[in-house]
């Protein structure tokens, strides 16, 4: 039998959890209040759907870099991904979370009040897209970065809302856009990989967007983010 290549080695699911797994705690990027959000996530309606923790610290570190103060989250579950963004804001920064599901607010608030990080986290429960309009409405301060993480097929209009509610330097992360290599799928027929071409392609038509989409793989398996920001 021939000595197994380099591609084949590493390709393997265990192998790349394995990986994570070592990060994760070689860098100790979860405290208490993290590992009890990411536990609660098997008593919300959407288990195991949050970030990983080093894709939270990610995200956390897109924040800092771009000196984002105001954070938009859209589908917040259990709060996990929130409490990252709100640590990374900071006291006296704000985050802003938008889900749908009652019973995932309510344990994401627990989180949050756990994390000791409540003050700076408003949760508007109901569907997303009508919360951003509100959002809108109520003309609040723009957001420096908005994390699109909620239903798949309507994330082109969680980039358009993004867009009504961003200035200029502010990014735009969208989360799960390669969904085990489906995205390439144009006839998939699912709607998630759908809501994710039509958002690439929004982006990549948008004249004041730059971007760039990164798969990863790891804990949650192969997908991917995509990265804008706004001119
Ligand atoms: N951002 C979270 C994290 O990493 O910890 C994970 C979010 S999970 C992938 C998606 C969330 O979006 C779920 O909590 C789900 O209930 C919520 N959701 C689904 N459809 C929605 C909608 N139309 N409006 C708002 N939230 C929605």
């Amino acid at each position: 039998m021939s000595e197994p290549t380099a591609v084949n080695r590493y390709e393997s699911a265990s192998a790349w959890r394995e990986v994570d797994s070592y990060f994760v705690d070689a860098l100790d990027l979860e405290d208490e209040a993290l590992v009890a959000a990411r536990e609660s996530g098997s008593r919300t309606t959407m288990p195991n759907a949050e970030v990983a923790a080093n894709q939270g610290a990610l995200l956390a570190m897109l924040v800092q870099i771009a000196g984002a103060r105001r954070v938009l989250e859209l589908g917040t579950l259990a709060g996990y991904s929130t409490i990252w963004f709100a640590r990374a804001v900071g006291e006296g920064g704000h985050v802003v979370s938008l889900e749908l599901e009652p019973r995932n607010a309510e344990i994401a608030a627990q989180n949050l009040e756990r994390a000791g990080v409540s003050e700076r986290v408003e949760i508007l429960v109901g569907p997303a897209a009508d919360s951003a309009q509100q959002l809108v409405e109520a003309g609040v301060e723009p957001f420096d970065l908005v994390f699109i993480d909620a239903d798949k097929p309507s994330n082109p209009r969680y980039l358009a809302a993004a867009l009504a509610l961003t200035r200029a330097g502010a990014v735009i992360v969208v989360d799960n856009v390669v969904r085990d290599g489906a995205v390439v799928r144009a006839d998939s027929g699912d709607a998630r990989v759908e809501g994710v071409r039509a958002v690439v392609e929004d982006i990549a038509n948008h004249p004041d967007l730059d971007a760039t989409a990164l798969q990863t793989v790891g804990l949650k398996g192969w997908d991917g983010f995509l990265i804008a920001r706004r001119r």
